[in-house]
């Protein structure tokens, strides 16, 4: 399937981006960033259904954090170096027993003999805690996400934690290479190299 075929957004409403000087449109009336997501008007950035490209929430979502990130560097005048990719979790690598069954039925259907009824919908949407339950069985493939396993498997106190959201610290001088930590991440967060001779 191409992405035009998966796209269900449609674009943006374009009247405000039309009064700024620099900013350009494509055919579609969609338009036109450079890799910052910055507009041809300095400091004026766009995403979403507003910008070429997939029309899809995933693809918004994606893009609100790329442009936070390149309007934050653009306001201190520095540049948002991205990080470098890490190589990918392949299946498997991942350890899932750690994560939950996912066999539970989260969305609330209709009885079947109500569903000629009327025109009520079948399939409900998902109510707050079902949205919370379904988005904490992200597996993070390669991605910490801050489990502590590494933490507590270490038998040597080399893992330094550096608070919420701030992840940890290997203390080298500590570090015996056992690979305990590595062995027990359930998403392949950790990678060992060979020390440098
Ligand atoms: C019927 C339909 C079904 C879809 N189904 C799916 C789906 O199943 N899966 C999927 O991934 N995607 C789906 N999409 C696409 C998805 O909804 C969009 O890609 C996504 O919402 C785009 O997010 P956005 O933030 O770029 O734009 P929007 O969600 O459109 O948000 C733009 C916001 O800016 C506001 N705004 C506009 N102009 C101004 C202005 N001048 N001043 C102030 N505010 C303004 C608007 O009111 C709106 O709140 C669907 C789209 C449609 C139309
Ligand atoms: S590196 Fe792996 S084991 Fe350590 S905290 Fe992150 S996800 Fe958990
Ligand atoms: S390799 Fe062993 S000693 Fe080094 S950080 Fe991991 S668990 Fe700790």
């Amino acid at each position: 399937m191409s992405a035009d075929e998966r796209s269900t957004g449609s674009t943006g409403e374009s009247a405000v981006m039309r009064t700024l000087p620099g900013v350009e449109f494509d055919h579609d009336d969609s338009v036109r960033v450079n890799e910052s997501l910055m507009t041809g008007c300095p400091g004026i950035f766009a995403g979403g259904d507003m910008v070429p490209g997939e029309r899809t929430v995933t693809a918004g979502v994606g893009h609100g954090k790329k442009a936070a990130h390149h309007i934050d560097a653009w306001l201190r005048r520095t540049s948002a170096a991205r990080p470098a990719k890490h190589p990918i979790a392949t299946f498997e690598r991942l350890h899932l027993w750690y994560f939950d069954d996912a066999d539970r039925r989260v969305q609330p259907e209709l009885p079947a003999e109500q569903r000629t009824a009327g025109f009520d919908e079948v399939v409900g949407g998902l109510s707050s805690q079902a949205a919370t339950f379904e988005a904490g069985r992200c597996l993070s493939c390669g991605n910490c996400f801050e489990c502590d396993g590494c933490l507590g498997a270490c038998p040597e106190d080399a893992i330094v934690k550096l608070g919420a959201g701030h992840g940890y610290r290997y203390d080298y001088d500590k570090c015996t290479g056992c690979a305990e930590c590595f062995e027990q991440c359930p998403v392949h967060a950790i990678e060992m190299f060979p020390e440098p001779t």
